[in-house]
């Protein structure tokens, strides 16, 4: 069969700093689980377009909230020329009833148990409605994903493991997921890493801080590998393990994204992110920057102790933390997520409009500020961290320990900005 995967993207902004993300790894993953009989194409329309003139046998869309109404009008167009459409990825997943409304079938939750089967079914016309694997899959039986397809990117991403056992309330991960962690083979990940020609990887796992000592186990492989690595990794747990800091710096990690989510402990620890404690931040970050390595700090506005003074409050941690680079969104209600099971018993969701869940948008009704207040505080403090003078200043500071580091800050400080600018906020 001839088979087209499609991550859809709305409002696609090209520009020179979009070469600086990466391409869907889930599609790439997809690809691998393809039998080779079938010849495979993918197509991520931040990057590419979907031509809908040529001839396939099925369409795979996988797609998150905030791209799912994109993914369903790709669907509409190819299922009105006869052609056959599969969803899949974390919307589907959650909303699977949803989806199928869009579909001829709908893959729930991890794909490896139940893709193979789906294409042996549709080539004997009997493609069932949904498939959902009964149990999560071995991580020795995730394949290398094909990082052979596709376009060419600065940056490109591995996943090493699967599963979060932290289940923050505004994350949908563990259900997707579940909690177990399940790190996969170090050898395969490292041949794996092998096949990929950008310099820089990017780790889409929930975070390499889960379980150390395998982190450890794999870092030590990678040092040989030369290669600029980005990883998520819990602030506290890092922090206070030297070996680990160490251990990675020596494996290539260049940044590490840390979900810093908010300056308030009662914030924290209402999402339930028990692993974070505000009071240490200052220290462990400066404690990551020391062995030579960038923080990138994720926030999260409009939680229920966020009040119009939060903004500036934050932003000034900001500064004092001396985080390298930041990423900011509002607090966003996923649909499969606790937030959106207690926000909507709340009566507090204003809008089911999913192409409003990229979280630059606010679809609920904060606690102690208006909706005004919170949609325009995170644009003023998106604004002003990513001005022009203040990337330049954090970038060239004599911190950053020579040139070559510095330019590298400041080429990510200016991705970040691009991408606000352009995209996530409009600053
Ligand atoms: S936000 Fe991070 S730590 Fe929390 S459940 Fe999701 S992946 Fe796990």
């Amino acid at each position: 069969m001839k088979i087209l995967l499609i991550m859809p993207h709305t409002n696609v902004k090209r520009s020179f700093f979009s070469k600086f993300s990466y391409p869907s790894l889930t599609l790439q993953q997809i690809a691998a689980i393809t039998p080779r009989e079938h010849a495979v194409e993918i197509v991520d329309e931040r990057y590419e377009t979907v031509n809908f003139n040529k001839n396939y046998d099925l369409i795979g869309i996988s797609c998150l909230t905030y791209n799912s109404l994109r993914g369903y009008e790709i669907s509409d167009v190819f299922r009105k020329q006869g052609v056959k459409v599969v969803f899949g990825g974390y919307h589907a997943s959650l909303l699977p009833e949803e989806a199928k409304q869009h579909a001829d079938s709908v893959v729930m939750g991890e794909a490896e148990l139940t893709w193979p089967q789906l294409l042996k079914d549709l080539e004997n016309g009997k493609l069932k409605p949904f498939y959902k694997a009964d149990k999560l899959v071995e991580p020795e039986l995730i394949p290398p994903a094909r990082h052979d397809i596709g376009i060419y990117t600065y940056m490109e991403a591995i996943q090493a493991s699967r599963g979060c056992p932290t289940g923050c309330e505004f994350c949908a991960m563990q259900k997707v997921e579940g909690p177990r962690f399940r790190g996969r083979l170090v050898d395969h990940i490292i041949n794996e890493m092998k096949t990929i020609k950008s310099k820089v990887i990017f780790f889409a796992d929930a975070s390499l801080t889960i379980s150390p000592s395998y982190s450890k186990s794999l870092f030590r492989e990678m040092s040989s590998l030369n290669k600029k690595l980005h990883c998520f990794g819990n602030i506290n747990v890092l922090s206070r393990d030297d070996e680990l800091l160490r251990i990675s710096s020596e494996a290539g990690v260049y940044k590490w994204y840390m979900g810093v989510e908010s300056i308030s402990q009662e914030n924290i620890n209402q999402a339930g992110k028990r692993t974070n404690k505000v009071e240490n931040y200052e220290k462990a970050i400066k404690k990551i920057r020391d062995h030579g390595m960038n923080v990138v700090g994720f926030f999260m506005f409009g939680f229920d102790n966020d009040t119009p003074d939060t903004f500036r409050e934050t932003l000034k941690a900001m500064y004092e933390w001396d985080l390298d680079e930041v990423s900011f969104s509002i607090v966003t209600p996923y649909p499969g997520t606790r937030l959106f099971e207690r926000l909507e018993k709340e009566g507090r969701i204003t809008s089911y409009d999913w192409s409003r869940y990229a979280e630059g948008t606010v679809n609920f009704k904060p606690k102690k500020m208006t909706e005004k207040e919170l949609f325009e505080g995170i644009r003023e403090v998106a604004a002003e961290f990513y001005s022009v003078k203040n990337c330049l200043k954090r970038s060239f500071n004599p911190r950053n320990r020579g040139p070559i580091k510095s330019i590298m800050t400041f080429g990510g400080n200016l991705t970040m900005r691009s991408f606000y600018k352009r995209e996530k906020l409009q600053i």
